[in-house]
């Protein structure tokens, strides 16, 4: 999960490293009994979880009397198609230099690695193409608590000596919150010391709990309904439901359906073992979109026994045509089920998928 500016600063901050005194609000009027925080010129940052918002308008430099009609402004401004609930209001800093540095974890090595660039705030993409040998990097053992001092010293190079603490600070946070990238850019200099300019930070979903952290993002109440069964659930734009068992089933599924000129409404995983109630529950649940014409179950029965599958669909008792198309444990007797409850039940994937598709058309 992508953590917003804010979020990430704040966890930055949590391990030592400094970063520009600011505020987070949710609307403009809140911002106007807290500018007695700030000097003079502030930076008004919008908050929505994409790259490149300088670029794109999301970043104003203004002074103090302007700061509420900026912030107004960035509230209804998108930012490649976001609004922002939030935006950042911080103290401008007297930049002098801006770095890049960033710490992944390097898949070929299975090893931390950090990435270093003395030409920060631009796109990283853009410095290794234009100035290669501005670009450092450096892998080290996970077991080591700290950067080794060799690397930082080599990955450095000319830049202040400053920066080291920084970035082994960063590696303790990259480190700590399970991380799968933790970015500053630009990371900057000024004559009151280093500071991160901007946060990036990027947890892997598998640790989640572990961190003690809820998603941000907002689930649509489907979504949040699918998460609370255990159901792995996409909502695409199409008018045929998918419901599937195993990742790869699905999605060949919705492959099949686009080779054949139709259009998902979602992806639905039941995952493994899915016996009456969980399928009654995800038919209903892909049912419930309002676009859903004709829903595809593409099952096929291992520990899942067909006949359970078949019984969750008649009671689901939804008014949207299921085609179904099961294969193995007790098929025979959840086909017959079907079959007298007046379901279609096909013998292959391409016949389900080419019948949806043909009734959606309709
Ligand atoms: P991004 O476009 O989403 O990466 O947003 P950043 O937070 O990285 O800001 C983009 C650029 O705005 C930075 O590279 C800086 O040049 C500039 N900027 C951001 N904060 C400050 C600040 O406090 N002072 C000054 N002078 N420039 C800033
Ligand atoms: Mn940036």
């Amino acid at each position: 999960m992508k953590l917003l500016e804010f979020e990430a600063k704040e966890i930055f901050n949590r391990y030592g490293i400094p970063i520009p005194e600011g505020v987070v609000i949710n609307s403009p009027d809140e911002l106007s009994g807290q500018l007695n925080k700030f000097s003079d010129e502030v930076v008004v940052k919008s908050q929505v979880d994409v790259g490149g918002r300088g670029k794109a308008g999301g970043i104003i430099i203004t002074t103090k009397a302007d700061a509420v009609e900026a912030a107004r402004h960035l509230f209804s401004l998108p930012i490649k198609g976001l609004i922002p609930k939030a935006i950042l209001v911080e103290e401008k800093l007297p930049i002098e230099h801006e770095y890049y540095v960033s710490i992944t974890i390097d898949r070929t090595t299975r090893q931390p690695m950090i990435l270093f660039a003395e030409t920060g705030g631009v796109d990283i993409e853009e410095t290794a193409r234009t100035r290669p040998e501005a670009l450092r990097r450096a892998g080290f053992s996970p077991l080591l608590p700290d950067v080794p001092g060799y690397l930082m010293r080599r990955i450095l190079g000319t830049a202040p000596k400053t920066l080291g603490p920084v970035i082994n600070n960063l590696y303790k946070a990259f480190s700590a919150s399970d991380a799968l990238l933790a970015e500053i850019n630009p990371l900057v200099t000024t004559p009151k010391g280093v500071f991160a300019a901007d946060a990036k930070l990027i947890i892997d979903d598998n640790a989640l709990i572990r961190q003690g952290i809820t998603a941000n993002r907002d689930l649509t109440p489907r979504e949040r309904e699918a998460e609370e069964n255990g159901f792995s659930y996409v909502e695409l734009d199409g008018s045929i439901g998918v419901i599937g068992n195993g990742a790869g089933l699905t999605m060949s599924t919705l492959d099949l359906i686009a080779h054949y000129d139709g259009k998902a409404a979602n992806f639905l995983d039941v995952g493994g073992g899915a016996g009456r109630e969980r399928v009654m529950k995800a038919v209903r649940l892909v049912a419930g979109m309002p676009d859903v014409k004709v829903i595809v179950v593409n099952l096929l029965g291992g520990i899942t026994r067909c006949d359970e599958v078949a019984k969750g669909i008649i009671d689901a008792g939804i008014d949207q045509h299921v085609i179904t198309r099961l294969a193995g444990t007790n098929e025979d007797e959840g086909k017959a089920l079907l079959a007298e409850n007046g379901y279609q039940m096909l013998e292959t994937m391409e016949a389900v998928v080419k019948q949806a598709v043909k009734e959606a058309a309709a």
